[in-house]
């Protein structure tokens, strides 16, 4: 097995499959997944792609954006990312790609909670994802090395060589003159979540066991329409866009509370939402449903797919019956930290890039729909600064294929405690008495014979409830609440 390359790239999202698109044929280059290659959030993504629909709405997705970040984003990133996505778009139509438009081929543009014009666009319908993933992965010149998980970060003297991964119940090394991060969020390390089964935050575990550093990892987004009651581990997301487009969020009675909460009701910030469900719940002990029967079945069904075949799949026939909803943790915008070209601070030959990277682009909230577009513009930032700096390489050392026990017995237990813990701790409201247990708990589990996935998972909670604890008033997603 070939082990040394031009750029290894951990993940098969829309990050790494849109950096490898962008590199140069020529170059050797390795893609990694953890499990299919399909198997990411990129796959599941429902709603769309937010972009700027002329030049006049650049500087108004730059608005937004930085509204729903709470100003908290970087405004450079901001700038690069709505300046940038309509070249980025423009380039996947060029290559081929479909969005959904109308009988004239207009595009049609939808509108999402904090948009302040419709400028989403979608595919499939409610299936964006699914499309750009089976799209990309028909374009893709390279080859994926499926079911490898990365297990460490070959680094010597702030210089990354390569990555560590488990492939076929082997250890081995695989060298690469640039490595790529593109490995996503961190869902796993919550009870309720929407995420693919392999986001775990191991790559963000790793950069922290390395002194790399992750910033704003306080900031978690929580979506608000998520149906938990079944027993999968990745919860169904109803997609914002169902709110958008008339979707009402209702309680027993059909009463719409989230107007008490905030004068745009369900079209309010997702935070906003969220904890008006979350807080309206534990008040009120009702259930909260999201009511969908303003729409008509044919244009439901054609409109939303997945959705409709999903939901009948679990017993419910939309658009007719309500759906009992909850929030779910669903984005990181805290990662690892980058430059706008996605080189990782003080590393050298080591990218980050999608949600797995933080450039500030999200600041304390994301703006719905801005995820799968700074997957495409700033992967393809980085391809262009990998070709730029490849000659620069240092040359290859050798590290030893060495690797501490990955799982431990009783490690699953743990994990599931820890999931729990983050749930109800570190979730949507917060306090310092919940966090200040959180951190001593996870702090003893740290303390435990424990494997080195368990342990990754374990500095990313941890870093995530210091960042919290660190963050003493509510800002965006990180919600303080006051003592009565
Ligand atoms: C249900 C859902 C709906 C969404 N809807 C939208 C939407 O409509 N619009 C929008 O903009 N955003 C949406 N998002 C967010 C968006 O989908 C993600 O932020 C984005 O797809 C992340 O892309 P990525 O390439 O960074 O990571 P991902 O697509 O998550 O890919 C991560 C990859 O890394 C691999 N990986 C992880 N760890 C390892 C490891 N240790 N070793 C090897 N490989 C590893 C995984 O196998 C996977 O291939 C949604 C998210 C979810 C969960």
């Amino acid at each position: 097995m070939k082990t040394s390359y031009d750029v290894v790239i951990v993940g098969t999202g829309i990050a790494g499959l849109h950096c490898a698109l962008n590199l140069p044929k020529h170059l050797s280059v390795l893609l990694v997944a953890k499990d299919y290659a399909w198997e990411c959030n990129t796959f599941y993504a429902q709603g769309g792609v937010a972009v700027a629909k002329d030049e006049a709405d650049i500087a108004l997705h730059v608005s937004d954006t930085l509204h729903a970040g709470a100003g908290h984003c970087v405004k450079e990133a901001v700038d690069v990312l709505c300046s940038e996505g309509p070249k980025a778009i423009a380039s996947l139509i060029k290559r081929g790609f479909c969005f959904d438009s109308d009988e004239k081929g207009d595009l049609l543009y939808t509108k999402e909670a904090a948009h302040s014009t419709h400028r989403i666009l979608h595919a499939g319908g409610d299936a964006t994802g699914r499309h750009i993933h089976l799209f990309m992965m028909q374009h893709l010149p390279f080859p994926i090395l499926y079911n490898t998980q990365v297990t460490d970060l070959l680094m010597h003297e702030n210089t990354c060589y390569g990555v560590r991964v488990l492939h076929a119940g082997d250890i081995i090394n695989l060298y690469g003159k640039k490595v790529v991060i593109a490995s996503g969020g961190v869902g796993s390390l919550y009870e309720y979540h929407t995420n693919a089964r392999t986001i775990s935050a191991d790559m963000q575990g790793m950069c922290l066991s390395h002194s790399i550093e992750l910033a704003d990892m306080e900031m978690m987004q929580f979506h608000p329409t998520a149906f938990v009651l079944g027993t999968a581990v990745r919860k169904q997301l109803l997609s914002e866009s169902l709110r958008g487009e008339g979707a009402k969020v209702v309680d027993d009675e059909g009463r719409r509370f989230v107007f008490d909460y905030h004068p745009d009701g369900e079209l309010a910030p997702r935070d906003v939402v969220s904890r008006a469900i979350f807080d309206y719940k534990q008040k009120s002990g009702k259930e909260v449903y999201l009511d969908v029967s303003d729409f008509e079945e044919s244009h439901f069904q054609k409109r939303f797919p997945s959705i409709y075949f999903n939901m009948k799949n679990i017993g419910y026939n939309l658009p007719s019956e309500r759906i009992p909803i909850s929030p779910a943790f669903h984005y990181s915008m805290g990662g690892i930290r980058t430059t706008m070209n996605g080189e990782v601070l003080h590393v050298k030959h080591l990218y980050a890039i999608g949600e797995a990277a933080h450039t500030g682009v999200h600041g304390a909230n994301r703006l719905a729909s801005n995820s799968l577009l700074e997957g495409l513009v700033f992967s393809y930032r980085a391809a262009l600064d990998i070709q730029a700096t490849l000659s620069n390489a240092s040359s290859v050392i050798s590290f030893s294929e060495k690797e501490a026990i990955l799982i431990c017995e009783g490690d699953k237990i743990l994990k599931n405690e820890l999931r729990h813990l983050m749930w109800c701790h570190a979730g949507i409201v917060r306090n310092e008495q919940n966090l200040q247990f959180a951190r001593k708990r996870v702090k003893e589990m740290l303390e435990l014979p424990i494997g080195k996935l368990l342990r990754l998972r374990l500095l990313v909670s941890q870093e995530i409830i210091q960042s919290a604890l660190k963050r003493k008033a509510s800002l965006g997603a990180h919600f303080i609440q006051k003592r009565s």
